[in-house]
């Protein structure tokens, strides 16, 4: 199957990311979002994100002034009428991505592929959801999508070989690398890192070590690029406590289960980098450990 024009529905971090990274990569792309606001907005960061990429000579400002004309932006669903492939990467929220699903339905063709890029709910269950199951797939992209390598594909329970396949495709076609994974809590990359991370807050918890030496550590003794602590604030305390959430009921053991200082982080407010304080404090450059 070949697919030649992408529908991103949802212009927030991750939407916004795989637009730039569809266009670049010579897609059509047709960007929705519920919120008018939220369409300039996201064009003005993909285009501030490509000229930081002609100023370091990655791409040329052809190629951006190009890749920017095959972008349509709409609050109309129905303009994806015509799209191979769409990605939803609207919020976290099981019930907003089934009305979505419902809501695109007597748009699609009947080849249209559907992925959506969850970082937590069931492909199995979304694709249920989804009227389509054979033709629905996880395509879980990293943040910032631009320069992130790689992309998790997740097959559901039903979905075929041709999805795969041709999913696998587009991925590579976006110069991303593919981690194929079945449909099970937290797929591969959050399931062995967000353990981690909740271990390293285990370690802060207990007094092992500040966390100073607990990033040290791990950067300097296990060649980690970042602290599992400044990570976590990187990802977002909330959503790390929403991933530990889904792997504790989902695969049912303790080994699981969030930190307690983790959900008093969350309760504070102290969400990391987005809300100015976590395990740092961010209202300090550089950074500071908040305690
Ligand atoms: P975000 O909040 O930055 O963006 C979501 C966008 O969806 C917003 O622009 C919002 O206006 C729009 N939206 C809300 N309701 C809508 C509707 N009914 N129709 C169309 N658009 C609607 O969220 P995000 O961080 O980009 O996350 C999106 C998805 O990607 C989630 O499923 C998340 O789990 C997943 N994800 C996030 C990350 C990450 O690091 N943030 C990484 C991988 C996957």
């Amino acid at each position: 199957m070949n697919i030649a024009k992408i529908g991103v529905i949802g212009a927030g971090l991750m939407g916004n990311g795989i637009a730039h990274t569809a266009l670049l990569s010579g897609f059509d792309v047709t960007l929705i979002d519920a919120f008018e606001a939220a369409l300039p907005k996201a064009v003005a960061t993909m285009t501030k994100n490509m000229d930081r990429q002609v100023t370091k000579g990655t791409i040329t400002a052809a190629a951006k002034d190009e890749a920017l004309k095959r972008l349509v932006t709409s609050t109309d669903l129905s303009r994806l009428q015509g799209a191979d492939l769409i990605i939803e990467a609207v919020p976290e929220r099981e019930e907003l991505k089934e009305q979505i699903y419902r809501q695109i339905a007597p748009v699609l063709s009947a080849d249209t592929l559907l992925a959506s890029n969850t970082s937590s709910l069931s492909i199995t269950k979304l694709a249920a959801m989804s009227g389509r199951p054979d033709k629905f797939i996880g395509m879980h992209f990293f943040n910032p999508v631009p320069m992130m390598k790689l992309v998790e594909i997740i097959r559901g329970i039903a979905t075929s070989d041709a999805t795969f396949a041709a999913v696998q495709a587009v991925a590579e076609k976006l110069g991303k690398t593919v981690a194929a994974a079945q449909d099970s809590p937290g797929f591969i990359v959050n399931r062995i890192l967000c353990p981690m991370i909740n271990e390293a807050i285990f370690t802060l918890q207990e007094g092992t070590g500040t966390v100073t030496a607990i990033d040290a550590g791990l950067k300097l003794g296990a060649n980690h690029p970042m602290g599992p602590l400044e990570l976590a604030d990187f990802i977002g305390l909330d959503t790390l406590l929403a991933i530990m959430r889904v792997l504790h009921e989902g695969l049912g053991e303790d080994k699981y289960r969030p930190c307690p200082l983790l959900v008093k982080y969350v309760n504070a407010g102290w969400l990391g980098r987005k809300s100015g304080r976590g395990f740092y404090d961010y209202s300090v450059n550089p950074p500071r450990p908040a305690k």
